[in-house]
């Protein structure tokens, strides 16, 4: 337990260090997402990883500053400005990515043909909604 609080306080001593080497919090979060891209054995979930990497940033921040930065994506770090909708409760937020991409993957879970077949008539409603108000606008 103790080494893991250690190897946890490495990791914020070499995260916060970094950080400073950047002017821009993105290009530094831009790089630390191709260091672990290129990384062995690969992570397959890089999105979410730097998702919750910003959302500890700022859980931290908003214990600091009392205030929250901004609504961000918990799964994939997208702010509210970047997304379509953010469904926002207490303490989390989802973006629409998200969330569509949460049905794709219980639609493919096993004995979930009918979820499937909704999901697909979605996906094609939904494709047609875009080109329809891609028009209007
Ligand atoms: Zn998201």
């Amino acid at each position: 337990m103790a080494s893991t609080t250690a190897r946890s306080q490495n990791a914020i001593d070499w995260l916060v260090k970094e950080s400073q080497e950047y002017e821009n919090p993105e290009d530094f979060v831009t790089s630390l997402a191709a260091q672990i891209k290129d990384s062995s054995p690969p992570l397959h979930n890089l999105k979410y990883a730097i998702g919750a990497l910003r959302t500890a940033c700022e859980v931290h921040l908003k214990n600091q500053t009392g205030e929250s930065i901004s609504n961000r994506c918990d799964f994939c770090g997208k702010s509210s400005d970047d997304v379509h909708t953010m469904i926002v409760s207490n303490k989390s937020a989802l973006c629409d990515e998200c969330a569509v991409a949460a049905l794709h993957t219980i639609s493919h879970t096993k004995g979930q043909w009918y979820l499937r077949l909704a999901f697909f008539a979605f996906r094609v409603i939904a494709s047609l909604g875009r080109l329809f108000h891609r028009e209007s606008t």
